[in-house]
């Protein structure tokens, strides 16, 4: 039987090992292309149990030629474009090479599909970052970019090179504009990750207190295992088009926290306003979360709320989990692994 071959860049990331495992499921021989610094300890694909049922090839999204390579080497069907510098606040210290990688690597992967074979499918990750600082109550697919970052600007510069490559050659090029998500595999540099990890800590007594930056901005967070499942059916589509994906629901950095505290019956009280909010715990009257302002940002995206609509119309998708049942799952398993 003849295999059909998907390659997901940024492979050894959050979404890249949801996506490697859901499209294995599916029967697809899947190539995750990456750095090899980024998959030193492989920890996702062992925590899925993926390791051995997927191809590794090293690459690197600024590098055309390796790009160019994988195309060469392998009949793709599908590309998922998932590499990139992804975490907002590094933006503002690398900009330049955030652009080179989140920027330009998309416009890579295109001019490569449009050399090679324009059959090929390609996949953006596309961001709500791009639509940063919006008045309206709920963003979709038609609400004006406004971003706040050298990432959003980088994301913003692949989105509409992928839209230029569909319009231009009738490449299948779509781009999923994905709100936050977040699972036990996120980095630890995201903030859900961060708190449910470090609160996770405090509440085995491995440690004293947590340093967070704004605690006000709102994001709307769904659960990563949901958004790689849009991903794959937007590239099942006739007509590739773009659609946001989220679950229309809002809540601050202080909710997130509130809920991890719940549900790890961590009693706690906040005191104090902006840069002076801290949170004690009612047990012992001790401080365990303060506001560090070098995790402040120069610039702040405050609200994010996502209209995923058009998503639930034409793909049929939408978010299986609640909010509540994502911190649930975040913190049960940073405790599993803190107690292991
Ligand atoms: P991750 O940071 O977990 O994954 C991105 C991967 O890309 C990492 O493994 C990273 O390696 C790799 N990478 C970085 N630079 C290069 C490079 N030059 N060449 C090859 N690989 C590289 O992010 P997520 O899985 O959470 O997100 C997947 C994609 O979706 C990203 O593009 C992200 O920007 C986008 N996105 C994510 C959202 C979210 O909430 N998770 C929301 C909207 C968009 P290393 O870690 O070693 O740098
Ligand atoms: P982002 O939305 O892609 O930037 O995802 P993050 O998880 O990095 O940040 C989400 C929000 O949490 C942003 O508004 C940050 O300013 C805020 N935040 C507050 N404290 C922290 C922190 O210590 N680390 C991170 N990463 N974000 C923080």
């Amino acid at each position: 039987m003849k295999k059909t071959f998907a390659l997901i860049t940024g492979g050894a990331g959050q979404d890249g090992s949801y996506l490697a495992d859901f499209l294995i499921k599916k029967g697809y021989k899947v190539v995750v292309a990456d750095r090899r610094s980024s998959r030193a300890d492989n920890w996702r694909h062992k925590f899925l149990q993926i390791e051995d049922k997927l191809i590794y090839e090293d690459f690197d999204l600024v590098d055309f030629d390796s790009i160019f390579r994988l195309l060469k080497k392998y009949n793709f069907k599908e590309i998922y474009n998932l590499a990139a510098q992804s975490f907002v606040k590094s933006s503002f210290e690398t900009p330049i090479s955030t652009s080179e990688i989140t920027g330009l690597g998309a416009l890579k992967i295109l001019e490569a599909i449009r050399i090679v074979n324009k059959k090929i499918k390609f996949y953006q990750a596309s961001s709500s970052e791009m639509i940063g600082n919006s008045f309206l109550k709920s963003q979709n697919e038609n609400t004006f970019f406004n971003p706040q970052s050298p990432y959003a600007i980088s994301k913003i510069f692949a989105h509409y090179i992928t839209k230029n490559y569909r319009d231009s050659y009738g490449i299948f090029a779509c781009s999923g504009i994905c709100f936050n998500h977040e699972s036990p595999l996120r980095g630890e540099n995201f903030v859900t990750r961060k708190i449910s990890k470090s609160l996770s800590e405090i509440k085995l007594g491995l440690r004293k207190y947590l340093e967070l930056g704004n605690l006000d901005s709102r994001r709307d967070w769904g659960y990563a295992k949901d958004y790689v499942r849009a991903m794959w059916l937007m590239m099942q589509i006739k007509k590739a088009d773009d659609f946001v994906i989220a679950t229309n629901k809002t809540h601050s950095i202080k909710d997130f926290i509130n809920e991890a505290c719940k549900y790890l019956r961590l009693k706690i009280k906040w005191i104090g306003k902006g840069k002076y909010q801290r949170a004690i715990n009612l047990e012992n009257n001790k401080i365990i979360i303060k506001i560090n302002p070098k995790f402040y940002r120069p610039l702040e995206v405050d609200y994010l709320r996502g209209n995923y609509n058009k998503a639930r119309k034409i793909l049929k998708w939408k978010p299986s989990i609640t909010f509540k049942n994502l911190v649930k799952l975040m913190v049960e398993e940073d405790l599993k692994r803190l107690k292991k």
